[in-house]
Order: structure tokens, then C-alpha cells, then sequence
């Protein structure tokens, strides 16, 4: 067996763990930060509003509108809290009585760097690194949805990756939702620049099945497990990649890496490639601990 040893560790790819990416961008001063962005949901009578209130001045932004749950007529109060605390996750838990139903959650991850030319360079490898499958089995789109947005009458001055504008990875109808930007900083303090990336559930269904439909299930998210399992960060096979880029006839492995690199180096963002050659997913595997620490150090 030719496999290389370092003392009793056999070297070879591990899972990409959500502390092994904490660490390898700690070495970059980039601080990673897990929170809730945003949370609704619907109360019955028996949750009278000046209950609510002492949650709902926590934060400006936080709302209680007078609409029923469509469905469930009965759950007539609506409520938005806006990066709510653990705090005022259990003071909500304790306040709501009778019937209630969440229904949207927004879970974030913050990339905390140090200044802009780290922030360009890491939103730069999410780009070229970061996908989102979709499960949505609406025709219209293809697997892989792409649109960078922003005020199209304000001209995008950014000189090579676009730090101004908000990705999205997914129509919006979908009921699981992807964005990226990092044109704002960190809402966790006001202040830090950030590539803040957000998953979006939408729907009753959709939180029953990520096991999050009580504020209890919410006060309990474990950040960590929930991005190891959602960040789904790629690295190129180029040699797979060239091979799935022929066009005429079979080619041996060294010319396939060659035009499989050659093919990864023109692409900016692999989410908006795919959704143009979505037959070359298969070239994307998972990242690796390896992958991860090289590129970092290519990029930062
Ligand atoms: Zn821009």
C-alpha cells in the first residue's frame, strides 16, 4: 500500500468540518459568527399583544401585524423579530401560550475580515466555491439559479469581484432560499465588514422537515451542525472536468486536467457556471481539509 504516513496518521482528505474552516480562517484574522436573521411567527388569541411587546421593542425592526395564517385562521398575529438573541428567544417561548406556528426563518454565517481587500478576495473564493443544489422540482429554472442584484441605476465601480451587489442562488419562490452578499457590515456588531451567506425556509412543511417548528427547536439550534450541513463548499477535479468538457473525442488523462484547468481558471462563479453547464457538477466534489488551507492561501 502506497500511502504516505506521518507518525500513525494516515494522510488523506477529511470531512471539512465547521471547526476545521473556523481555524484555517483564523490563520487570515477572519472570525466566523452563527446567528438567527430573522424569525416569524403566528400566535392565537390567547397570546394577548401587550404580551408581546416587551419582545418586540428589543429590536426597531421587529413587527406584529393583524394577519391571519392563511389555512389557519385562527393563528391571527403575526410576529417578525429581527436577529433575535437567545435572550429573546426564551422570553418569546415564555410569553407564547395556546396555539403557535413558526413559519420563516433566516439562519446566518458571518464571515468577520479584517479589511476590504481580504473582504474582496474571500467573497472572490465563495464565488468560485460555494453552491447550493436545489431540491425545488419547478421546471422553470434549471438546477443551478444565479442572479447577482442591485440598483441597476447605480453603476457597479468594483474592479474585479463584485463586493456591491446581493447573490442570489435561488428563484424567489423557492421555499429554501440562498443569499450571499457582503456590501454590509456584520449585524451581529454594526461595525466588522463581512461575506454574510443566509439560508432561508420558508413554509410549515419546510421547518417540520429541518426539525425547527418550535421556539424551543430554535432556542436548540446547534449553528455549527446546521452549516456543516448546509455550506456545501466545491473544489474542481480538473482532470473530471476536462473529461466532461469533450467535444469531440475521448482524450487521455493528461489532457483532460489541462483543459479541465484551463476551464476552472475562467470561471468567477461556479453557482452561475453550473447553472449554464450543469452536466459538469459531477466535477465538483466536496471540499476537502487540503483544498480548503490551498486555496486559502492562493486567495488570502
Ligand atoms: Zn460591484
Amino acid at each position: 500500500m502506497a500511502q504516505a504516513k506521518t507518525g500513525n496518521k494516515t494522510m488523506r482528505n477529511k470531512e471539512l468540518t465547521m471547526s476545521t474552516i473556523q481555524r484555517e480562517m483564523a490563520k487570515y484574522n477572519i472570525q466566523i459568527v452563527y446567528y438567527i436573521d430573522r424569525l416569524h411567527f403566528y400566535t392565537d388569541s390567547q397570546t394577548h399583544k401587550n404580551k408581546l411587546a416587551p419582545i418586540l421593542k428589543i429590536n426597531s425592526k421587529n413587527d406584529l401585524k393583524f394577519e391571519p395564517l392563511s389555512g389557519h385562521e385562527h393563528l391571527s398575529k403575526k410576529v417578525e423579530l429581527f436577529q433575535p438573541a437567545l435572550e429573546t428567544l426564551i422570553a418569546a417561548n415564555n410569553i407564547v401560550s395556546g396555539d403557535y406556528a413558526i413559519t420563516y426563518i433566516e439562519l446566518a454565517i458571518d464571515f468577520l475580515v479584517p479589511n476590504k481587500k481580504a473582504l474582496t478576495q474571500l467573497q472572490y473564493f465563495f464565488d468560485r466555491h460555494l453552491v447550493h443544489n436545489r431540491t425545488s422540482k419547478k421546471p422553470a429554472e434549471g438546477d443551478f439559479h444565479f442572479v447577482l442584484t442591485g440598483d441597476k441605476k447605480v453603476e457597479c465601480k468594483c474592479k474585479s469581484t463584485c463586493i456591491c451587489r446581493t447573490r442570489y442562488f435561488t428563484p424567489e419562490s423557492d421555499k429554501k432560499r440562498l443569499a450571499m452578499y457582503s456590501d454590509r457590515p456584520s449585524k451581529t456588531d454594526n461595525t466588522s465588514p463581512c461575506v454574510h451567506i443566509e439560508k432561508r425556509f420558508q413554509s410549515l412543511i419546510h421547518l417540520k422537515k429541518l426539525g425547527l417548528y418550535t421556539l424551543e427547536n430554535i432556542i436548540q439550534i446547534d449553528h455549527e451542525a446546521f452549516w456543516q450541513e448546509h455550506l456545501d463548499l466545491r473544489s474542481s477535479n480538473h482532470s473530471e472536468l476536462g473529461r466532461l468538457n469533450l467535444f469531440y473525442r475521448e482524450t487521455g488523462d493528461r489532457a483532460n486536467v489541462k483543459r479541465g484547468q484551463k476551464q476552472w481558471t475562467s470561471i468567477n462563479n461556479l453557482q452561475e457556471y453550473l447553472g449554464n453547464n450543469s452536466r459538469c457538477e459531477p466535477a465538483f466534489k466536496n471540499m476537502s481539509e487540503s483544498k480548503l488551507e490551498k486555496y486559502l492561501q492562493e486567495y488570502l
